[in-house]
């Protein structure tokens, strides 16, 4: 009998040249679609065509099966599904030859112990499955602020990576102030609509910003200019009109989780941030950029460890030091521009001290100690009545922290901890585990609202008076501070026995 040899190929795509640009759509995915709005926009000024993969759907899940591992976890099976479901789309519309020529898709990559390091081999995967090995396929390394792939088509300068990292910032922000606002608007849609018209502002801000310099003098541009923040002084301005009634009582629910999944609005995750707002929550929503910020501050942490052993030391560390301290400061501008609406991100080293007893922070992958630094940062501060924390199936990492918040909950008893599992297929599962614990959050909300009045002697007529004299009180725009207290309508309450006098 006559045996065929078969030897392993690595995945090489064929090169993307400058003169290719003009023509080659590039397809990206895995966030938001106010992220990829935006990203969508620094591309563009930087003269890519591009294209977002359309929002991850049920389907998606199923079509990853039939491409990848079976064993993969569930973020990995829904982009791989979602780029397969495109690809089919558009080989549909303009042929293989079309799909080979006129696309390409881009995903970084970073080293580490799970699947985020393997996810261009599920994709590839996908392209042997639909026999379209031509496809260009391109990983980038997140951890790079300029690379570029063969053939030179597609280069990460200093401009598009500032660009990338503001769509970033912007996204976030805009998404901080969409679930603070949303949960008490008045006017039924009016968040949804000014979120929109939000995003088309800044991609349109975006894909028209100057480019100044290439190096050292486009870092310095991007840090220190005020283009970037009179955009969002504009976008506040629509916000401005937006009016809330902050005295509905809500508990308010953190997400945690891993990154894609805790990031995801869709189907992937069972829409469970929109169900939660359903089921009467407030939901806090996790920035990318607090990744990006553990990721810059583990560089930090690493070199503290090897102290005794690295050159040039405290220069390294002034360097590392200088960059994260850059990268906050950029974001706090940022949030000022908005009154200050959107959450801070957290001290990456607080987070590291509260979870140290219960997660090494050299244990990497995924959201490493984050998970429980988070959950505790937010008990402990008063932030949420509850955690819901979205861990995908078949996830080494995401397994690792929710054993350690076993020992989390037993010497914190009183924290309201809901880890869900997601599968992509057991919505209904998820959502009775989540509403067991939001029951308790409901009932935690009210009781310390009524405690607020008890204490400022107010009742809500009160405050409804105080209102109509102040009707500034109730623009989603107006910062109120926090006083102590997890619900949004106990710091208000607060806020107006201060304003008022009684406390
Ligand atoms: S953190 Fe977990 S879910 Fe995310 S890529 Fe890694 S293994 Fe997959």
């Amino acid at each position: 009998m006559e045996t065929k040899e078969f030897h392993y190929r690595a995945y090489r795509p064929r090169p993307f040249t400058k003169e290719e640009r003009s023509k080659t759509t590039i397809l990206f995915g895995g966030l938001t679609w106010k992220h990829e709005r935006l990203i969508q926009g620094s591309l563009e000024r930087m003269g890519y065509k591009s294209m977002p993969l359309p929002n991850i759907e049920r389907q998606d899940l199923d079509i990853g099966k039939e491409f990848i591992d079976v064993g993969a976890c569930c973020p990995t099976t829904f982009t791989a599904g979602n780029l397969a479901r495109t690809l089919m789309t558009l080989r549909e519309r303009e042929g293989e030859e079309g799909v080979k020529n006129n696309y390409l898709f881009v995903t970084i990559g970073a080293c580490g112990p799970c699947r985020f390091g393997q996810y261009h081999e599920s994709y590839e995967r996908v392209l042997e499955g639909l026999n379209l090995t031509d496809f260009r396929l391109f990983l980038l390394d997140l951890m790079q602020m300029e690379q570029s792939a063969p053939g030179g088509g597609l280069e990460i300068s200093m401009p598009l990576t500032f660009g990338l990292v503001y769509s970033m910032f912007y996204a976030d922000l805009i998404t901080d102030m969409e679930y603070a606002i949303r949960p008490y608007e008045v006017v039924e849609g009016s968040t949804d609509r000014v979120v929109k018209e939000s995003i088309e502002l800044l991609y349109e801000k975006l894909k028209n910003r100057p480019i100044k310099g290439k190096k050292i003098d486009s870092l310095v541009w991007h840090v220190f200019t005020g283009y970037f923040v009179d955009a969002l002084k504009e976008v506040r301005r629509l916000w401005d009109e937006i009016e809330v009634d902050r005295l509905r009582v809500k508990p308010k629910v953190k997400i945690t989780g891993e990154f894609w999944l805790q990031t995801h609005e869709g189907d992937g995750n069972y829409n469970i941030k929109r169900w939660l707002e359903k089921e009467g929550a407030e939901v806090i929503p996790p920035p990318v950029a607090v990744w990006m910020d553990y990721l810059i501050n583990m560089e930090l942490f690493k070199l503290e460890d090897a102290k005794g052993f690295v050159k040039k030391y405290y220069l390294k560390k002034l360097a590392i030091g200088t960059i994260a301290g850059l990268y906050k400061m950029v974001y706090n501008r940022l949030r000022k521009a908005l009154n200050n609406i959107p959450n801070p991100l957290p001290d990456q080293r607080k987070l590291k001290e509260l979870a140290r007893p219960y997660f090494h922070y050299r244990l990497t992958g995924g959201e490493g100690h984050m998970l429980i630094g988070k959950a505790l940062y937010a008990y402990l501060n008063r932030q949420a009545h509850m955690i819901c924390e979205l861990s995908p199936y078949g996830c080494l990492p995401n397994t690792m922290s929710v054993g350690a918040m076993a020992k989390v909950l037993g010497d914190y008893p009183d924290l309201l901890y809901a880890p869900i599992e997601i599968k992509g297929d057991a919505e209904v599962h998820a959502y009775s585990r989540c509403q067991m614990i939001l029951t308790e959050a409901k009932r935690r909300a009210k009781e310390e609202f009524e405690e607020v009045l008890e204490r400022t002697g107010l009742t809500v007529e009160d405050i409804r008076n105080f209102e109509e004299d102040h009707p500034e009180l109730r623009r989603a725009t107006y910062k109120v501070p926090h006083y102590g207290y997890a619900g949004t309508a106990s710091n208000y309450a607060m806020h107006i026995a201060k304003l008022m006098g009684r406390i």
